[in-house]
C-alpha cells in the first residue's frame, strides 16, 4: 500500500481466521493491544466465513462490527448494550439435503476420504454448505495438522469447485471447503457495507491470509480495495505498521 492510500484510510477490514487469530482459536493479548490502536484511529469490522456470534465470542466480545458468513450476516455492536446486535441476516434457497450428501458422497470415494468423525456434510441455516474432510466431529489438532499450507485441497479444489458450480467454492477453515449461494463472497460483503456507511474504497484497507486461488480473501485481494496480506496470525503487528 502506498503513502497516498494509507493517509486517507478511515475503515480497516480484517478476515478473523488466520489473520488475527489462529484458527477456532481466542484473540491473543498481542493482537487485541494492536486492536486497540487500530480502534483509536479507524473504524474496525471484521469479514468472516464464520457466523457473526461466533467470530465475536472468538474475539472475546471485542467492540467492532461484524459482518458473517461471507455477508449473508451483519452485526453491528451496540456500545451501550456491550454486546453485538444482528441487524441484517439472509438465507439462500439450497437444494434438497440428499441430493448434497450424495454428491459429498461421490467426491469422498474420489479422494479417499471416507473415513471421517462425526457427519460428512453440515447444512448451516444460512443455506451456507460446509464440507469438512474429517467430518463435523474431527477434533482440532488433527483438522489444523492436516492441511496448514492448503496443499491437499488445492488439488481438490477445481474438483469441487465443478461439483458445486452453482456455488462458490472456498478452500475454508483448516480442513474443509465452504460452499457459498451466490452472490455472497467477502467482495461482495464489503461493497455493500461501505455503500451503505458511505466509505469510499481508497479509505478502506483490508488484512487477510486467505487470498491464493481459492482463498476467501481472493475476491477481495483481486479487487480495487487496498489489501495487506498476512501470511501467520503472528505477524499481524508487524502487518498493521502498514497503518499506524
Ligand atoms: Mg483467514
Amino acid at each position: 500500500m502506498d503513502r497516498e492510500t494509507g493517509k486517507k484510510i478511515r475503515l480497516v477490514a480484517l478476515d478473523m481466521d488466520g489473520t488475527i487469530t489462529q484458527h477456532r482459536t481466542p484473540l491473543e493479548p498481542r493482537n487485541r493491544a494492536v486492536l486497540d490502536a487500530l480502534a483509536a484511529r479507524y473504524r474496525l469490522v471484521i469479514v468472516g466465513a464464520g457466523a457473526c456470534r461466533r467470530i465475536h465470542g472468538q474475539l472475546g466480545g471485542y467492540p467492532l462490527d461484524v459482518i458473517g458468513n461471507y455477508g449473508m450476516e451483519t452485526g453491528e455492536y451496540d456500545r451501550e448494550k456491550g454486546e453485538l446486535t444482528i441487524v441484517e441476516s439472509h438465507t439462500a434457497a439450497v437444494e434438497p439435503k440428499e441430493e448434497v450428501r450424495e454428491r459429498v458422497t461421490r467426491l469422498r470415494r474420489l479422494f479417499g476420504m471416507e473415513r471421517f468423525a462425526g457427519d460428512t456434510v453440515e447444512f448451516h441455516p444460512s443455506g451456507m454448505i460446509t464440507f469438512p474432510l474429517l467430518g463435523t466431529k474431527a477434533d482440532i489438532a488433527d483438522k489444523l495438522a492436516f492441511d496448514p499450507d492448503r496443499s491437499r485441497r488445492r488439488p481438490l479444489y477445481p474438483v469441487v469447485r465443478e461439483a458445486f458450480s452453482q456455488y462458490t467454492v472456498f478452500i475454508g477453515g483448516s480442513s474443509s471447503f465452504d460452499i457459498v449461494p451466490r452472490p455472497y463472497n467477502k467482495l461482495y460483503a464489503l461493497e455493500r457495507y461501505c455503500a451503505r456507511r458511505g466509505f469510499a474504497h481508497d479509505e478502506v484497507v483490508f488484512f487477510g491470509d486467505d487470498y491464493l486461488e481459492g482463498g476467501n480473501d481472493r475476491q477481495v485481494y483481486e479487487s480495487d480495495f487496498p489489501f495487506v496480506t498476512v501470511d501467520d496470525y503472528r505477524d499481524f503487528p508487524e502487518r498493521a505498521q502498514a497503518v499506524l
